[in-house]
């Protein structure tokens, strides 16, 4: 019987460049029309109880190699539960070694969101009572851009996820807070759609993230570095967005993220736009506050140093939205290690972990309606 390694579907990434059947030599593919490379995901066939050893060779050649010392890959054999891999890092080259149990596994760099199921929460959500879902445009691909409403009346609040399509973790604390906001009996969520209008986009990038990107949209564009003026011909993800937040407004946004090297949950902020107000540094502090007395696993003490007032990067969306709407934004960032704070050898971060965060968002952010 013969091993196999194959990436041909929604999100898969790898090329096959030699060995078998035990070992084999594997690269990571660029995203489209860029030099960005670190997601992965593959599945190996017909290898079941064989000690495979998979080295990644252009590990060293990522985005972010401080990514990988100290990371494990993710591994699978029913796409639902996914454990920490035997992993190591040396020489630019990232050692994966595992045992199937059975003939199908499946190996990422986090546990994956395919689109099938940003469909499936999406329609979960339109289903629920009280709750509006909009396409508020088409990507380069043609796939829709999703916009999740609820609410009726109060305070605009974006929650908005997966700008880089390789940060699946934000969209499992999507389906985290979706989840929570339409379950009828939470009170958290009862209150927070009797006090704000939620807008809420549980995937901002669905062309990188059915292509296996880890950071780009179809045309090789950092969604993220656009906020400023995206161009509706190369980044429609974006432009369809914040118009849609001129048009509703935005009294405050929370943008998804995972970062790769900071083995920590953090925020990042908009320390850097050229004049913050004294409402919005308020408030922004407030929520932080009240999500690290929520969530064990959320810290403040380490994560990105901010930028000095007026030397921010514009371009980004926390920066840009917090300049052009006065309101407070936040960059979420969960890891793709462990977070150590709290460790989970078995798993480390993980999609329940993600979720939970998403729930404790809300209840942080119905705390923090009361001041805005
Ligand atoms: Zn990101």
């Amino acid at each position: 019987m013969s091993v196999s390694i194959d990436a041909g579907f929604d999100g898969g990434n790898i090329n096959v460049e030699r060995g078998g059947p035990d070992e084999w030599d594997l690269s990571i593919r660029k995203d489209a029309h860029s030099d960005f490379l670190q997601w992965f995901h593959f599945r190996v066939s017909g290898a079941a109880g064989r000690a495979l050893t998979l080295r990644i060779l252009n590990a060293g050649q990522s985005a972010y190699p401080y990514g990988w010392p100290g990371y494990r890959a993710r591994v699978s054999d029913d796409l639902e539960d996914w454990r920490q891999a035997e992993t190591s890092y040396s020489d630019g080259v990232l050692t994966i070694r595992h045992t199937p149990a059975s003939d199908i596994c499946w190996f990422a760099y986090f546990a994956p969101y395919p689109m099938d199921r940003h469909h499936w929460l999406v329609g979960r959500a339109a289903a629920a009572p009280g709750v509006r879902v909009r396409m508020l445009g088409l990507t380069v691909d043609g796939q829709p851009m999703d916009l999740v409403e609820m609410g009726e009346s109060g305070p605009a609040v974006w929650l908005y996820a997966r700008q880089h399509p390789g940060e699946t973790m934000a969209q499992w604390w999507m389906e985290g807070a979706i989840e929570r906001l339409i379950d009828p009996a939470d009170p958290v969520a009862r209150a927070l759609r009797q006090r704000c209008r939620l807008f809420i986009v549980p995937n901002m990038n669905p062309d990188g993230s059915r292509r296996g990107h880890l950071r780009t949209n179809a045309l090789g564009v950092n969604l993220n570095r656009v906020w400023h003026a995206p161009d509706p011909k190369t980044e429609p993800e974006v432009a369809c967005v914040l118009a849609e937040m001129d048009r509703v407004g935005c009294d405050f946004a929370l943008d998804v993220h995972g970062d790769e090297a900071i083995p920590h949950v953090f925020i990042a902020g908009f320390e850097g736009i050229p004049a913050a107000t004294e409402r919005q540094t308020r408030l922004y502090g407030a929520f932080i506050a009240r999500l690290a007395r929520l969530s064990p696993d959320f810290q403040t003490e380490k994560g990105y140093d901010p930028s000095r007032p007026g030397e921010g990067n514009m371009s980004m969306s926390t920066n840009a939205v917090a300049h052009r709407f006065g309101c407070p934004a936040f960059t979420l960032e969960m890891p793709f290690k462990d977070a150590d704070d709290l460790p989970d050898p078995e798993r480390g971060w993980s999609p329940g972990r993600s979720k939970a965060l998403g729930r404790d968002c809300l209840a942080a952010l119905l705390e923090t309606l009361h001041d805005l």
